[in-house]
């Protein structure tokens, strides 16, 4: 297995929109000559950390979603579409 299909598949949904249609991003900080990563979802929803390699990404992304799930349940009711 590739480590692009291994990060894929270990995505969870976005939690705001449910949707599975996140992609990786990729950007060069300065003064870095390696690219960091993050995932992001068409709804406006992104990893709040840039890390290293998409697997780390992959993870920071269920960690963010997990956060975010919580913080909604907790602060206001959710919503039934
Ligand atoms: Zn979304």
């Amino acid at each position: 297995m590739t480590e692009r299909t291994d990060a894929l598949s270990s995505l969870g949904p976005c939690a705001t929109c449910n949707g599975r249609e996140q992609y990786f991003e990729s950007a060069i900080p300065l003064g870095r000559t390696q690219e960091v990563w993050r995932v992001v979802c068409p709804c406006g929803i992104a990893s709040m950390r840039w890390s290293v390699t998409k697997i780390a990404a992959a993870s920071m992304w269920n960690r963010h979603m997990a956060q975010y799930e919580r913080k909604r349940r907790v602060s206001f009711p959710v919503k039934k579409w």
